[in-house]
């Protein structure tokens, strides 16, 4: 099993990351909103898909509420359920 260890040690040697508060949104008390798109565009990828929890640094409530402002803004077609890729 050389590759398994391999792997193992790789995993070890990667810096410890703080694994909590490093929210934005918890740092600078950030509320979203439907209404203020640009912001929401962030969270989104190129082709307008919500970008996962590992991607946004985001905790759990935030995440979720994002994600919930994001849809309600859709809805009001403020941001797009798909674009086309460049
Ligand atoms: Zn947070």
């Amino acid at each position: 099993m050389q590759r398994g260890e391999d792997r193992k040690r790789r995993r070890k040697d990667r810096p410890m990351r703080s694994n909590r508060r490093d929210c934005k949104v918890c740092e600078h008390d950030i509320k979203f909103s439907y209404r203020r798109a640009d912001e929401l565009r962030r969270y989104l990828n190129k082709v307008g898909k919500i970008l996962p929890r590992r991607a946004t640094r985001l905790c759990a409530k935030h995440q979720r509420a994002v994600a919930g402002q994001i849809k309600r803004a859709r809805k009001m077609a403020l941001l797009p359920y798909a674009m086309a890729e460049q």
